[in-house]
């Protein structure tokens, strides 16, 4: 099949000054011993793995990129900086702890033009109990840092579903966020993994109608303040989805470099080792997926279900050759009708109702 070139690339940073007690990301305490040589070789991987240089978006994650140290911060940022010759989004993640005036400037003065906040709650206790070492108070002094230094395209990231949060705690989130006027807002429901803190002291994640309930409730005060909800967890404000992001969800390739991340090239999805010292060696054993015609459908339904872009019957068609509203006709009509899915303009596109139950809603156009 005819492949559009990769445009979309994500860099990861491995380090965190402190462990967070419900993460799963691939992630370390930072030390500098071992940043050094992991830039080195992420260096190596990025100039064999990314070979088109002319990237659209460019997403480096992690981890938290702001815990490495001022010189080696410059070195990542010079390293990734061949790729930015046609860059419209290029997003870093930030801690607020770790976010200073010489990262920001640092950050403008080589091309990043947009900034992903971990916020997780507003309240200095929850954050506390989560192992998070931030206040809502650094979150405040981080945004205005930023907007003073002339980067005002701000995602503020949250969790819902937090133990010990109330309802009433959630609106004051909500509404605390809102006092900063980022254009876009991720909302994610915790999922609690083996391993983490939260699962050996035997956290329960929400339930399925508490999360239902917070995702309504985060969607009508946002869609109230002018934010459109786009996907699963994200409300932007008009024109400032993430382009990065919508790469994944439209089901196009994209570049994955450092410990732990995912990429998709060449009909084929990899996850990089997660094993540091492996890594280090240059010892990238990948976990590969050849993505078959089969599995790309599949794909394209899953992913393009989760945004309110939809899945495109006529692309699907010119796709696959095959006619899915005539497949599955049935089962559209019905979730039309039910209120969970829109057809139009030959799309099926999902409402929040079709949103939250998109698991099932995808298993019955799947075969
Ligand atoms: S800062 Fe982010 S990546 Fe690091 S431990 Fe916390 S949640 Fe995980």
């Amino acid at each position: 099949m005819k492949k559009n070139k990769v445009n979309s690339l994500y860099i990861h940073i491995p380090f965190c000054e402190s462990i967070c007690d419900y993460c799963d990301f691939t992630k370390l305490q930072y030390f500098r011993i071992f940043a050094i040589p992991y830039l080195k070789r992420l260096k190596e991987e990025l100039e064999v793995v990314a070979s088109n240089k002319e990237v659209k978006t460019i997403y480096v994650g992690g981890g938290t990129p702001t815990s490495l140290d001022d010189d080696l911060f410059l070195e990542l940022l010079q390293m990734i900086k061949p790729y930015t010759t046609k860059v419209q989004e290029y997003t870093f993640e930030c801690n607020p702890e770790s976010l200073s005036l010489n990262k920001v400037k640092m950050m403008k003065s080589n091309g990043v033009n947009r900034i992903s906040i971990g916020v997780e709650s507003t309240d200095d206790k929850i954050l506390k109990s989560i192992n998070r070492h931030h206040t809502f108070n650094d979150v405040k002094n981080a945004v205005t840092l930023l907007k003073e230094n002339g980067i005002d395209n701000i995602n503020l990231d949250l969790i819902l579903g937090l133990p010990n949060v109330s309802e009433k705690m959630l609106e004051k989130d909500i509404k605390n966020i809102l006092s900063l006027n980022p254009n876009h807002i991720s909302c994610y429901s915790l999922t609690v993994h083996e391993h983490t803190v939260f699962f050996l002291n035997e956290i329960l994640p929400p339930t399925e109608e508490f999360a239902y309930e917070a995702y309504k409730k985060v969607d009508e005060i946002l869609k109230k303040n002018g934010y459109l909800h786009y996907e699963v967890s994200n409300w932007a404000k008009p024109g400032y989805q993430s382009e990065h992001n919508l790469t994944y969800w439209r089901n196009e390739e994209y570049y994955g470099v450092g410990l732990g991340a995912s990429g998709y090239i060449d009909d084929t999805r990899y996850k990089n080792t997660t094993n540091l010292n492996e890594y280090l060696k240059g010892n990238n054993e990948k976990e590969t997926e050849i993505v078959g015609l089969k599995d790309l459908e599949e794909y394209q339904i899953m992913l393009n279900l989760r945004t309110i872009e939809g899945l495109d019957l006529t692309l699907f068609k010119n796709l696959f050759n095959k006619d899915l509203y005539k497949n599955k006709k049935e089962a559209i009509d019905s979730y039309v009708r039910s209120g969970h899915l829109l057809l139009e303009n030959n799309k099926i596109i999902p409402t929040f109702e079709g949103m939250m139950i998109l698991d099932k809603i995808v298993l019955d156009f799947i075969d």
